[in-house]
């Protein structure tokens, strides 16, 4: 297929294109949003990213080599993000007891607070979202992941956190089952950031 999803030419008639189109369109959204809150801090909207990130993940994964991973980026990228963070006061770094040579990312309180001004950036979205009925939101939120999903292993973006790519997730007839849970999950559910995730084989 030569056809560019760009195209509204090519779009008419064609729903594929129209709903890739659209999802680039929502990523502008999230550029936006991100940015004008980068600008109030006076830092990067990937900085803002990592502030958010290390507030709401666990310590081992709150390391530039995951963050690097976490983000799709290159692991000098995010040291350089992390250093100028570390420099502007919002984020201090521990050596690990175990290996000296490697550090884990911590908020300080600015970092706390610069957390508590950005994290709520993409907030302005949820009203559009509110709007879809809760049966067809659990439906839509299904076909995202399953995007999401079908896009990691084409190693287009990197491993997620989620039920479609965990160990612990087992088909259940037209339904969702958790082994780790012990319980059905119904579509709306299913989880793209799980704490329990464990990468399947
Ligand atoms: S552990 Fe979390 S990610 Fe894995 S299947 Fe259960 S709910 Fe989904």
């Amino acid at each position: 297929m030569n056809e560019s999803v760009f195209d509204p030419q090519a779009q008419i008639g064609n729903s594929d294109l129209k709903i890739i189109a659209a999802l680039e369109r929502l990523s502008e959204g999230f550029r936006v949003l991100l940015w004008e809150k980068a600008k109030v801090l006076g830092i990067s909207p990937i900085q803002i990213q990592i502030l958010i990130f290390i507030q709401f993940h666990s310590d081992e994964k709150c390391k530039v080599s995951y963050l690097a991973q976490e983000f799709c980026l290159t692991k000098p990228t995010v040291s350089e993000a992390v250093k100028s963070l570390e420099q502007k006061g919002f984020i201090e770094r521990q050596t690990e007891i175990k290996d000296t040579r490697s550090h884990t990312i911590h908020l300080t309180e600015a970092g706390k607070s610069a957390v508590a001004q950005t994290a709520n950036f993409a907030n302005p979205m949820l009203g559009s979202i509110a709007e879809i009925p809760s049966a067809e939101k659990g439906i839509l939120l299904e076909q995202l992941l399953g995007v999401v999903s079908q896009l990691q292993r084409a190693g287009i973006i990197s491993m997620q956190r989620m039920c479609f790519s965990c160990r612990f997730y087992q088909k259940n007839g037209d339904g969702h089952f958790c082994r780790f849970l012990n319980e059905s999950l119904k579509n709306r559910e299913l989880r793209l950031d799980c704490g329990e995730f464990e990468a399947a084989d």
